[in-house]
């Protein structure tokens, strides 16, 4: 960090061990099976790394883990039919797909076929309905991450201009609607806005999920603004070896920002917890989200 940095750091890795000790609160409190149902298709190395870290990080806050593993070659029928079956179970109460899929099976079609209620990732199309209705709060977890440790840095969002820089399907989009949930005024930018900069200069938070190395600078910020970088970027170091970055460059805008999350250390860490919130919302709060009562028929 620069020696010259203004702004607190908000501490992902902190902030997600706080998460983690009050859902584990929770699940002693409820006295009842927590439980969490991945499905895993094929041997991507990455995928069956996640899935063994997150048996271990659900075992910690005492939420059950089962684990599908399907082979390489089920095919999407098969996907298809092991997600509708843990859709029907009652013993299951949340659901998850790792990614990716094998090569024919349809990432978008697999998980807008996960019960609503059950999906734990956010990533029905269904559930971003939901919470502009203020019926769920099962997002995709980077967005919830995101919301959180902007809550930490004590902005008060009702009226607050916030800008969120990319706009895609599972991060930047539902952060928009996190943040007009909480009644901020929000700019959604992506790589087509011009001169984003006259926006991010106006805004007290400012959220960077573009992808792009760097993209958000300190002289594109407003003296003392929230800045929540989602960006995961590998670059080559000075010593030519690979390097983790933000979409934030952290050295000025920590110079000008009042609040500023790292990377790593930021969003990352809060994305995992906030699954593990979503898993105790889905299990502890089994509401019917898609298909509400019809009215009552009028007295005859
Ligand atoms: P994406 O490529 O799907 O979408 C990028 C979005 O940014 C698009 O809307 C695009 O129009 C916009 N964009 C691109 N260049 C821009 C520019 N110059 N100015 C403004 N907008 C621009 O990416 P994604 O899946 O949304 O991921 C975004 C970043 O977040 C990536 O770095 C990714 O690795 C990271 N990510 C982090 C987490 C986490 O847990 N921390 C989770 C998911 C994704």
């Amino acid at each position: 960090m620069s020696s010259t940095a203004i702004a607190s750091i908000i501490d992902g890795k902190a902030a997600a061990e706080e998460v983690r000790r009050q859902v584990a609160a929770r699940v002693a409190e409820a006295k009842r099976r927590v439980r969490l149902d991945a499905i895993l298709v094929g041997e991507d190395r990455s995928a069956v790394l996640y899935a063994t870290n997150q048996a271990r990080t659900c075992a910690a806050v005492g939420i059950e883990y089962v684990l599908h593993r399907l082979p390489e070659n089920a095919g999407e029928a098969r996907v298809a039919a092991r997600i509708e079956v843990l859709n029907g179970e009652s013993a299951v109460q949340a659901i998850m797909l790792h990614l990716p899929l094998p090569e024919g099976v349809d990432t978008e079609r697999m998980q807008a076929l996960i019960a609503p209620e059950k999906d734990v990732e956010g990533v029905n199309p269904a559930n971003i309905g939901n919470v502009v209705y203020g019926r769920t709060s099962l997002l995709p977890c980077t967005a919830l991450a995101s919301l959180e440790l902007i809550r930490r840095s004590g902005v008060a969002l009702r009226g607050a201009s916030a800008v969120v820089v990319g706009a895609s399907n599972i991060v930047g989009k539902p952060i928009a609607v996190l943040l007009m949930r909480e009644e901020a005024t929000v700019v959604s930018t992506n790589r087509f806005t011009r001169e984003i900069e006259s926006f991010t200069r106006r805004a007290e938070v400012v959220v960077a999920a573009a992808g792009v190395p760097r993209l958000v600078t300190g002289e594109m910020l407003k003296p003392g603004a929230v800045v929540i970088d989602v960006g995961i970027n590998r670059v080559p170091g000075p010593d030519g070896t690979l390097r983790t970055v933000g979409d934030v460059d952290f050295d000025s805008a920590s110079r000008v920002a009042g609040h500023i999350t790292p990377v790593p250390g930021g969003v990352g860490p809060m994305t995992v917890a906030m699954l593990l919130r979503n898993v105790v919302e889905a299990a502890l709060r089994p509401t019917r989200l898609t298909t509400p009562e019809p009215p009552a028929a009028p007295e005859p």
